[in-house]
């Protein structure tokens, strides 16, 4: 029994390593071409929809797995929408540390942009 868990965690792990080494494989509606061709005319083709004409595709959980291992080296090295957030914060704390004299702005939660 502990024979078949350990085999499983084994597994698991590799599986996990797989997805963060390679995240990508070969689109499957294109065959990797990266071109969607016309049922009437072969000669005439459109980029692929599901790949965007880049002939591969995300496998499942590869971004779940970057996710979490973005999040475990750093919070800054999240998404550049957070970078971007964290840095409106820091110069919103700038600001209310230099000028003493004006009240600080504070926004409802409801008419913040970029919540
Ligand atoms: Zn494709």
């Amino acid at each position: 029994m502990t024979l078949i868990v350990l085999i499983a965690l084994g597994a698991a792990a590799v599986q996990l390593a797989r997805l963060y080494l390679f995240p990508f494989r070969h689109c499957r509606r294109c065959g990797a071409t990266g071109r969607k061709h016309s049922r009437l005319n072969r000669r005439t083709h459109a980029l692929c929809p599901r790949c965007a004409g880049t002939g591969r595709t995300l496998r499942p959980g590869a971004r779940l797995v970057h996710r979490a291992a973005l999040g475990a080296r750093s919070p800054q090295a999240r998404s550049p929408q957070a970078r971007a957030r964290l840095q409106v914060r820091e110069t919103e704390a700038a600001e209310r540390t230099q000028t003493p004299g004006r009240p600080a702005r504070q926004f409802p939660p409801t008419q913040r942009s970029n919540p």
